[in-house]
């Protein structure tokens, strides 16, 4: 394919195939490409060294896609936009995707903490799949009192997800310290909102290696989410379990 000249520069931490380690499509081979930066503060972060919005390389756009075209194996299902925090570099994620889906037959997927409603619906039209991830409000991921407006833009991101048709799942990340009526009160809030067919899954994820959840707490969650939402799973971090990527 021709190409014009494209001056945008994106901050990328890595580039890798390996398989899905988490969610709902676990196990599926998976193209990640992992954006610099992210401004969001979650003590189970496995990705601390991706956090700095100067962290990884810089590059131009035309740059990571030679650099796709380069690692593509055969039998890959997705490429997954991940971080960092995808959003904040909306302008090449939306180059990226949409370089994926005219070049090739891959599923576009993004990982976000959904912070920024407005900037998730620019990407949104070269997404297939949607992983809407909710923290709760004990978390302590953003300040007290930035808290609300948090959840406000992962409601707004989940709701256009879903009008929009895409593949949406949610997804929860539970440690041991989790608040269950916090917990309880974040289900009962997205159980207002949606139906359960508007989303393919709802995962517990427990936090790996940092104050890890018993399976007595698991099994909490669980309880709770299942009346709302009856094809709720635990899934731990599979590719923690054998130290793959
Ligand atoms: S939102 Fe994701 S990348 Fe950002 S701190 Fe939390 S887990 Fe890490």
């Amino acid at each position: 394919m021709q190409r014009t000249e494209n001056r945008t520069r994106v901050r990328v931490s890595e580039i890798f195939t390996s398989f899905e380690g988490e969610g709902a499509f676990v196990g599926k081979k998976t193209m990640f490409i992992r954006l610099a930066g992210c401004h969001l503060k979650c003590r189970w972060c496995d990705t601390k060294y991706a956090l700095p919005l100067d962290s990884g390389k810089d590059y131009q756009v035309d740059e990571i896609k030679d650099l796709i075209v380069k690692e593509l194996q055969p039998f890959t299902y997705k490429v997954n936009f991940t971080g960092g925090e995808p959003l904040l570099q909306y302008e090449a994620v939306i180059q990226l995707a949409d370089f994926i889906k005219k070049c090739t037959n891959l599923k576009t997927y993004i990982e976000s903490s959904c912070f920024d409603s407005e900037l998730f619906e620019k990407i949104l039209p070269y997404m297939d799949i949607c992983k809407i991830e909710f923290k709760t409000e004990d978390s302590k991921v953003v300040e007290y009192e930035d808290y609300d407006n948090l959840l406000l833009n992962e409601f707004r991101c989940l709701e256009s997800a879903i009008q929009n048709n895409k593949t949406t799942y949610i997804k929860i990340v539970v440690t041991n310290s989790t608040n269950l009526e916090s917990f309880k009160n974040l289900v009962y809030n997205i159980s207002k909102k949606i139906k359960p067919s508007d989303i393919i899954d709802f995962i517990i994820q427990p936090s790996h290696g940092i104050d890890q959840p018993t399976v007595n707490k698991l099994l909490d969650t669980y309880d709770i989410v299942q009346p709302m939402f009856p094809e709720v799973r635990i899934i731990p971090q599979l590719h923690k379990e054998i130290g793959a990527r």
